[in-house]
């Protein structure tokens, strides 16, 4: 075979194995060994690790996307010093995702502008990096999803697929009541995930008050006990990030 065709021919078959980064790298990584004196394993061991990670980077990218943050935060932007009541040494071992193994579910309670949708992103961004699948939902957004599902007969499928996630982003639960039955609904996404699927609530909302939201005293009092029996609670109670942002704008003005 001239080596015209056994080029084009590696080429197809690479592809055809969904190996991309042997195909762009071959031929580089071949210069570098023959240069380095490797042996025959040694070139394919590269070639082999390059694939590895870049299938690993690709495999993060696409959760992330999956994941459907609003917008991209990290830990690595959070400025624990302007948010003295947050316990900075539980976000760390949150970090770390342990909690998901166990099948543990987190809270962030706290007033408006503390952080709470940040930290929470921060949490599945570093899921995602963790080979977790995650879906962030704001509450209210998923309680229109699963009414829909309800009158088009596919909540059974949307089930499914908040089943398979280890992390199931919850935020803003509190800021609008839900109808008897929207506080229904999410109810079984709650009770379906308990000791299944990690759930992360953010509200602005204390536990007392967790009724005016759901309706009945019943549901809410069973969704509460579903989601705090393995729970760990962050606590934001300091001032909003946005006013003190704001007036240290104006400070400086
Ligand atoms: P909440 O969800 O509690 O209302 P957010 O997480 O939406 O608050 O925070 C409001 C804005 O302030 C966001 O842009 C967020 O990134 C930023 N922010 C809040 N707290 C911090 C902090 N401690 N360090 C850095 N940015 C912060
Ligand atoms: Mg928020």
């Amino acid at each position: 075979m001239s080596q015209d065709a056994s080029t084009l021919l590696l080429a197809h078959h690479l592809k055809a194995l969904k190996l991309p980064t042997f195909l762009r790298d071959y031929t580089s990584v071949a210069a570098t060994c023959s240069q380095e004196r490797s042996s025959y394993p040694q070139y394919l061991l590269h070639l082999a690790e390059r694939e590895l990670i870049d299938r690993e980077r690709r495999a993060t990218e696409r959760r992330i996307r999956e994941a459907a943050f609003p917008v991209l935060k990290t830990i690595e932007t959070f400025d624990f010093t302007a948010q003295l009541s947050i316990n900075e040494p539980l976000v760390r071992e949150l970090l770390r995702g342990e909690y998901m193994a166990k099948r543990e579910n987190v809270l962030l309670v706290g007033n408006p502008g503390t952080g709470k949708t940040h930290l929470a992103t921060a949490l599945g961004f570093a899921a995602c990096t963790q080979g977790k699948r995650v879906r962030f939902l704001t509450t209210t957004g998923l309680v229109t999803q699963l009414l829909e599902a309800r009158d088009s007969r596919t909540l059974q499928r949307l089930h499914k697929q908040l089943e398979r996630l280890d992390l199931l982003l919850l935020d803003e639960l509190g800021y609008v009541p839900f109808s008897k039955a929207g506080a229904e609904l999410l109810f079984e996404v709650v009770s379906r995930a308990y000791e299944r699927t990690s759930l992360l609530v953010t509200t602005n909302l204390p536990f007392a008050q967790w009724t005016e939201v759901l309706g009945s005293e019943r549901l809410t009092g069973a969704l509460l006990d579903r989601l705090t029996h393995r729970v760990h609670i962050l606590e934001a109670n300091g001032q909003s990030y946005r006013l003190q942002d704001a007036k240290g704008r104006l400070k400086r003005k």
